[in-house]
């Protein structure tokens, strides 16, 4: 199982140094490549450096769609790849809604991201107003297949670098996690789509995110086609993170 935590746009350098060594007491039980942890750009190099030599990994929670250049404020993949990153996550619902991100740009960005040998966690989810009318797995099947259509001609790139994380908008940061039903119905569909379009030897994983704790997590780990979670608020205090990761085990 992965466990990944997005620590969004919180914790200054102290608190996540704190927050770091908190899980690296634990870092002898880790599984290598299952932890993985996303903080702000600012805060890379002092969290690469605490981390480099443990089994937790670290990437980024967004990369720029292009190389290099007159692009203010946006940082590529290579620099990415350069700090010692090995994840991007690309699509975040929060990016696709707060700064217009389509699924066409989560695609160019995955494709600088897995070039410049990073993995790429790529978000899809519905919102609350797609599931009333029920046609939410028309709008996740678009968003996959757009979310990855300029990765699809090179099976290479897709193999070992894609995990799907299906985020269902309404469940983030409220509360109200999906049910065992719900998860299980989109993942399996995602598997589907992705086994029916996509002709490459690798069983890409799929993620569940939105409002996982310690409490959820374990019963949201023995379902179906669950790979791992991705996990917002519950990753910010080690304590709760810590029990969400020995779950998984
Ligand atoms: C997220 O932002 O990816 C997320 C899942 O947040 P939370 O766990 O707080 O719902």
């Amino acid at each position: 199982m992965i466990v990944a935590g997005n620590w969004k746009m919180n914790l200054n350098i102290n608190e996540a140094i704190e927050l770091s060594n908190g899980l690296l007491k634990h870092n002898e039980v880790f599984v290598e490549e299952k932890i993985i942890i996303f903080p702000s750009f600012l805060i890379i190099p002092e969290i690469y450096n605490l981390f480099k030599n443990s089994k937790i990994s670290i990437g980024t929670q967004d990369c720029s769609m292009y190389d290099n250049g007159a692009f203010t404020g946006q940082v590529s993949a290579e620099m990415i790849k350069d700090a010692g990153c090995k994840y991007v996550i690309i699509g975040h619902s929060e990016r696709r809604s707060l700064c217009h991100e389509t699924s066409s740009i989560v695609s160019q960005k995955a494709v600088k991201a897995v070039s410049a040998g990073l993995k790429v966690i790529i978000c899809i989810g519905e919102n609350s107003k797609d599931r009333e009318k029920g046609d939410y797995l028309f709008v996740l099947e678009d968003q996959l297949k757009q979310s990855l259509s300029d990765l699809s001609n090179d099976n290479n790139l897709l193999s070992n670098n894609i995990i799907i994380a299906y985020e269902p908008v309404w469940a983030i940061g409220t509360g109200n996690t999906a049910s065992k039903k719900d998860i299980e119905e989109v993942h399996k569909f995602i598997k589907e789509i992705i086994s029916s379009n996509y002709q490459f030897n690798y069983d890409l994983p799929i993620l569940y995110g939105g409002s996982v704790n310690s409490k959820n997590s374990s019963e949201i780990f023995k379902i179906n086609n669950v790979d791992g979670v991705l996990v917002g608020g519950a990753s910010l205090k080690s304590d709760e993170f810590l029990k969400i990761i020995k779950n998984s085990m």
